[in-house]
């Protein structure tokens, strides 16, 4: 029916809130989070009492002490759906220094969400060898500016063209071009280097690959990197002992930051990326609103990253989203603002 129609859309939408640690510079002035079973109460710490207190509500809340693993423990399950043919995006949304590449990639010590979702779906593929055979590939593309960069290219647009000759408009690298309406076969991003990978090994190298990339004919890299959205996407082909055929994708996605960015840095070139970054992180807000409200319509084809996801957001596709905070009471606004979107679409 209709109804279980508008249930299955809204119910395919989670949202998960993790908190970061405090650094050591950040004793002072911090936020108060106190959270128990889904439910989170933040303290302005200008205003401690009563109407300083906010209160929000998530399916799943992530205290600065949660560990890579835990976090991963609760995605796994919508990990693992796509080896059975659901359509899955996960992505990290927040400001700069909340925690999206920490939940997202990690570090060598404490893997990821990419890392270990991928080695679980090479796991599950050795476990159901004998029934199905699976073959899992992936793309790796950054949007910046509303273009998108093939990350996994061996010779890259960048190192002909550098970034910054791009930024000024002189010239224009091969932005790659999103197929819009994809079907069962064929890929959204045709033409972006496609992997096979089999081991987190493989994972590894394409991600320092990946890493190179987005560095070389970058001038400013971590300006870039905290206004640049960062797709991983794994498609899974399962084809069982009768032949017939499963694909699905997974997308992984870490946000660029959702700071305002500010006005003073607003001019010039710098004003052409700032509409940029708000373009395609605006329309993600603005998908997500439209299907948390279970529109009819939903806008996916305004931003380059929502025609990239749209196969992964809405329908029967399966979404998480991670809503990144930190202490620090200074961005205290920005948090605010984070978590009220986060509360709006779960
Ligand atoms: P973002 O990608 O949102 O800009 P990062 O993931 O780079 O933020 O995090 C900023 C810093 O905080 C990094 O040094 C990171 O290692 C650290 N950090 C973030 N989240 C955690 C966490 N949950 N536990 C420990 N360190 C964290
Ligand atoms: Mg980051």
């Amino acid at each position: 029916s209709l109804y279980n129609m508008v249930q299955d859309l809204k119910g395919n939408i989670r949202v998960y809130c993790r908190i970061r640690p405090a650094f050591k510079h950040e004793e002072e002035n911090v936020i108060d989070f106190i959270g128990q079973d889904g439910c989170l109460v933040v303290v302005d710490p200008r205003k401690p009492e009563k109407d300083g207190k906010k209160m929000f509500q998530f399916n799943r809340i992530f205290s600065p002490t949660a560990t890579q693993d835990e976090v991963f423990r609760d995605t796994q399950p919508l990990v693992r759906s796509v080896m059975d043919g659901y359509n899955v995006c996960i992505f990290a949304y927040g400001q700069t220094g909340s925690g999206k590449t920490h939940t997202m990639s990690g570090s060598a010590k404490e893997l990821g969400i990419s890392y270990l979702a991928l080695n679980d779906l090479f796991e599950m593929s050795d476990k159901r060898k004998d029934v199905t055979k699976y073959e899992i590939q992936v793309q790796l593309v950054e949007i910046y500016n509303e273009q998108v960069r093939d990350l996994l290219a061996e010779d890259s647009g960048a190192t002909k063209y550098p970034f910054h000759i791009v930024y000024f408009g002189f010239l224009t690298i091969n932005t790659l071009e999103i197929r819009s309406c994809v079907s069962d076969n064929n890929l959204a991003l045709p033409d972006a280097t496609l992997c096979p990978v089999k081991s987190t090994v493989d994972i590894i190298n394409l991600m320092k690959l990946g890493e190179q990339n987005r560095a070389v004919g970058s001038t400013a890299v971590n300006i870039q990197s905290s206004r640049s959205h960062s797709v991983l996407s794994v498609h899974v082909q399962g084809e069982d002992v009768s032949g017939s055929i499963l694909r699905s994708c997974l997308h992984l996605v870490d946000l660029a930051g959702s700071e305002r960015i500010d006005k003073s840095e607003v001019t010039g070139d710098g004003l052409r990326e700032a509409q940029h970054i708000n373009k395609s992180l605006s329309c993600l807000v603005d998908v997500m609103t439209a299907l948390a409200q279970k529109n009819s319509h939903i806008p996916y084809r305004n931003s380059k990253l929502t025609l990239l996801l749209q196969n992964s957001l809405g329908g029967n596709a399966k979404t998480l989203m991670f809503a990144h905070v930190g202490p620090e009471g200074d961005s205290f606004g920005e948090t605010m603002s984070t978590l009220k979107f986060a509360q709006r679409v779960s």
